[in-house]
């Protein structure tokens, strides 16, 4: 149900390409939601501009670069559990990059809190375990990937059984047209430069790789419960449809939209209900000209399939794919390991440490650890 205005909001990851669209949204409006909490990783000054223009109750900094940080903001990793458990807070949005942000996810659901999660690696390192949380403590887990809520959307409220198949689209990201020779020599700049979206550095490679599409399709699985064989990717290189469903009599619903965050941001604020006023474009098919679709090039994109058959194992699996993807990636955008590299490194680590422990939050984090410490043995740092 709406909670009645205005609604507290903690912002995790505050200064990130989503935390900053997230502040747009709730500056659109403030009548209805006020950011009583915002928290960053370390970049104090981009912070401070924020503080200064919406005055929040609280201010987290984990990695503060100089010691001149003022007295009553927090500091270091606990930072994002406060912010997310506050009595004023109803709402948490978490824009956190990686696996950091999965303490504070589960510290807000268990405080009955509604996440609103862009921070997809938490789902795909402890899904089972992020859900049962929300369903055992009454806190609603309502995503922010545009896929996800196109997906929520379409589904409006219908059961996992009325479903036939999850239809997830991917932009195909900028070596949608390469070939694999030219993937493989493929520099930072050429796989930073995505085609549809504006976003951070990390998901940005993982959309040249597909290892975005991976996490994707397991955060959909944990998401909505539907299996694996039900969850189909397609290509759609003008990322207009968002994602589609099909159900059990064959009709099958998309959810469209100009390429904005703000949308989904402000969705998974409002969810079930809408506001008027996203602040993107209208919507003008014609202006679009044409939409197409296309199957994934599986061959040159392994990233997909790998994440996939990562999910589809369980167990500590896909924590070990998330794990030794955020490494090989960082590798990949400090220049020391090359584009193809990103795949082999998360290739051996699933290999090597799949079959580690992965029922309990202790097992995953140690399987999280393990995959991190074999990426960085492997790249010889
Ligand atoms: P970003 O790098 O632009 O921002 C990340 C934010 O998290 C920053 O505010 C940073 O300070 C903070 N942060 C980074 N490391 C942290 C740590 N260890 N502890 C605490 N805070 C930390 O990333 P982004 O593009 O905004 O993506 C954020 C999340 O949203 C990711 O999980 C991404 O997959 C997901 N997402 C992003 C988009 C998009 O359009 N950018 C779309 C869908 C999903
Ligand atoms: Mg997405």
């Amino acid at each position: 149900s709406m909670i009645t205005p205005p609604v507290g909001v903690a912002l995790l990851g505050a200064t990130g390409s989503v935390g900053t669209s997230a502040l747009r949204v709730l500056e659109r409006h403030r009548e209805r939601f006020v950011p009583v909490a915002l928290t960053a990783h370390s970049n104090q000054d981009a912070l401070q501009e924020q503080v200064a223009q919406f005055s929040p109750a609280y201010v987290g900094l984990v990695a503060p670069p100089t010691d001149e940080l003022p007295e009553d903001w927090g500091k270091g990793r606990s930072c994002l559990v406060e912010a997310a458990t506050r009595p004023d807070v109803q709402i948490v949005i978490n824009a956190v990059v990686g696996a950091a942000g999965l303490e504070a996810t589960l510290a807000a659901l268990t405080a009955g809190k509604r996440v609103a999660l862009a921070n997809k690696e938490t789902l795909v390192m402890a899904g089972q375990i992020v859900t049962d949380t929300a369903r055992r403590h009454g806190g609603a887990l309502v995503p922010v990937d545009s896929e996800h809520s196109a997906i929520l959307q379409c589904l409006a409220g219908r059961e996992p059984s009325d479903v036939r198949r999850l239809i997830i689209t991917a932009s195909g990201g900028p070596f949608r047209t390469w070939n694999s020779e030219r993937i493989a020599q493929a520099t930072v700049s050429d796989a930073l430069r995505h085609p549809t979206w504006q976003m951070g550095s990390k998901i940005t490679i993982d959309s040249a790789t597909l290892a975005n599409k991976a996490l994707e399709v397991i955060e959909a699985h944990h998401l909505f419960g539907i299996p694996y064989d039900r969850i189909d990717v397609v290509v759609h290189p003008q990322s207009i449809v968002h994602s589609l469903v099909e159900f059990v009599d064959g009709s099958v619903l998309a959810q469209m939209g100009v390429p904005s965050m703000e949308l989904p941001i402000l969705y998974a604020l409002t969810w079930p209900e809408r506001l008027p006023d996203a602040g993107v474009p209208p919507f003008d098919l014609v202006g679009l000209g044409s939409l197409t679709f296309e199957a994934v090039r599986h061959d040159d994109f392994p990233m997909l399939a790998l994440g996939i058959a990562a999910g589809r194992q369980g167990g500590a699996a896909p924590a070990v794919f998330n794990a030794a993807n955020e490494v090989a990636v960082a590798h990949f955008l400090d220049g020391r390991l090359p584009f193809a590299g990103i795949v082999q490194c998360v290739s051996a680590a699933v290999d090597a440490l799949g079959t580690m422990p992965g029922d309990t939050l202790d097992a995953l984090l140690a399987a999280d650890a393990a995959a991190r410490d074999y990426v960085n043995a492997k790249v010889g740092s």
